[in-house]
């Protein structure tokens, strides 16, 4: 395939940022939409020199700008979305909304238009499962519709089922990844996501929160490999039509998580266990282990991850403390 021009719609938040990064680094020309919802215009400044690179802040659902600009390019990557559990339980009626109407607005065009497009999901949408490792064909299990948190699984899996209805109808070329958790320099804790909030309270001295029982488990993949997987979609035809799983399969309790935070940063922050009423409000549902099978994005990609949870945490350590910062020095010294 050959894919010069390429359109991301949330090409300014934290996965969205490094994937323009990755994209611009194999020649391609980017147009990134973001409305700097959850997404930050400084998280491209530093490629603000790239003439290769243009930036329209902007909704990705609004069909006028989208009308414009779709038939102008060759793939495009749908990742624009209301993301982290705190902001779609504090915000459910804009969650839904966003999701559902955003990707409605992208692969309608992408479908007018016929350009191939990717849409971004999430492990979320296993729901409750606990056939682990999670299968891609596998039965989801969600959690009851008063449960706040599993709307943005719900939205998500109509998201797919919206894309892949593209697929069956006309053939578009579609694709579409279950992202698991994903980590890196530049994801902020604002909106709950948990290493870099504990890898900020680590830096800081302050209580490492850890929610219930800190026995749930989570796999962190470093979002280097992610947008690398992301990438070479572009030349994997055959994965079109298809759900790929992406993240880790490097698994660790969220307790085990913050022990290891606090020995990489040599930290002195106590671990403190959070009650889930406390954290997110009542009648919260967590899942105990998500898993991923990664056997077809091997297959399909020929991707695995490489950069171990080690390596991740030091290197959001060293972004986020002062070059000369004391705590860090010997562990990066390494
Ligand atoms: N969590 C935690 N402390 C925090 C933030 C999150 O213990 O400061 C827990 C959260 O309850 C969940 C896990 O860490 O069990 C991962 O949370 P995150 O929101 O990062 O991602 P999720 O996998 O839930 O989408």
């Amino acid at each position: 395939m050959n894919h010069r021009r390429v359109l991301i719609t949330g090409g300014a938040g934290f996965i969205g940022s490094h994937l323009t990064e990755e994209l611009l680094s194999r020649d391609l020309a980017v147009t990134v939409i973001d409305n700097l919802s959850t997404g930050n215009w400084s998280n491209l400044d530093h490629l603000g020199h790239n003439k290769r690179l243009r930036v329209i802040v902007a909704s990705a659902a609004d069909p006028k700008l989208l009308e414009k600009e779709v038939p102008r390019h060759d793939f495009v990557y749908h990742l624009a979305s209301a993301v982290g559990v705190k902001l779609i339980i504090d915000h459910p009626v804009h969650t839904v909304q966003n999701i559902v109407e955003t990707t409605e607005v992208v692969t309608s065009m992408c479908s007018k238009y016929r350009k191939p497009v990717l849409l971004t999901s999430t492990s979320e949408v296993y729901g409750k499962s606990e056939d682990i490792p999670f299968r891609e064909d596998a039965d989801i299990v969600m959690g009851a519709t008063s449960k706040r948190r599993w709307a943005y699984a719900c939205a998500k899996a109509l998201d797919e089922f919206l894309v892949l209805a593209h697929y069956y109808e006309t053939n578009l070329p579609v694709f579409i990844v279950r992202l698991f958790n994903t980590v890196g320099p530049r994801q902020t804790g604002r909106y709950g996501m948990v290493l870099p909030s504990l890898v900020g309270q680590a830096l800081n001295g302050a209580p490492m929160t850890v929610y219930g029982t800190g026995r749930q488990s989570r796999c962190f993949c470093s979002v280097h490999d992610v947008v690398n997987a992301l990438a070479r979609f572009l030349e994997c035809p055959g994965a079109a039509g298809k759900v790929l799983n992406i993240g880790t399969n490097e698994e660790i309790t969220i307790h085990g998580l913050a022990q290891k935070i606090k020995q990489l940063t040599g930290s002195r922050s106590e671990i403190q266990l959070i009650p889930y009423d406390q954290a997110y409000g009542p009648g919260f549902d967590d899942m105990m282990r998500r898993v991923p099978d990664l056997t077809r994005a091997k297959e399909l990609l020929g991707w695995t991850p490489k950069r171990s949870l080690d390596d991740i945490i030091i290197g959001i350590a060293s972004a986020l403390a002062p070059a000369d910062d004391g705590i860090l020095a010997g562990v990066l010294a390494r």
